[in-house]
């Protein structure tokens, strides 16, 4: 991989840069596959089968659970044989229950009528 270093550039074209250099679909955020995956569980659970479950809801549940959790990345070169290392962990118990309070704040305050 040919890498080019920029000389008295901007910080846009630095960033523009490293996005031409390096190929960053390997970075994978940890949290939000984890949010997605209680997120999914949990809306089909009972206490959940009244609450609206429109695009925005949703979206606004996750969003809400992921800006109440230190963020997780790791770099995945072997596909996907690690994906579910965390899910028993501490930080598993994290994450469910961030999703099930940003369950109950958005059900109970919707964005929309
Ligand atoms: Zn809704």
């Amino acid at each position: 991989m040919k890498i080019v270093t920029p000389i008295n550039t901007f910080q846009e074209i630095k960033v523009m840069s490293i996005r031409d250099d390096y190929d960053f679909e390997n970075l994978i955020n940890e949290t939000e596959r984890l949010v997605l995956k209680y997120l999914e569980d949990q809306l089909q659970q009972d206490f959940a089968k009244d609450f609206c479950k429109c695009q925005d809801c949703v979206l606004d549940m996750a969003a809400y659970a992921l800006n109440s959790l230190k963020p997780v990345y790791r770099v995945s070169l072997l596909g996907s044989l690690y994906t579910h290392n965390l899910d028993e962990t501490e930080y598993g118990k994290e994450v469910s229950a961030a999703v099930n309070k940003a369950i109950l704040k958005i059900a109970a305050n919707p964005s929309h009528d």
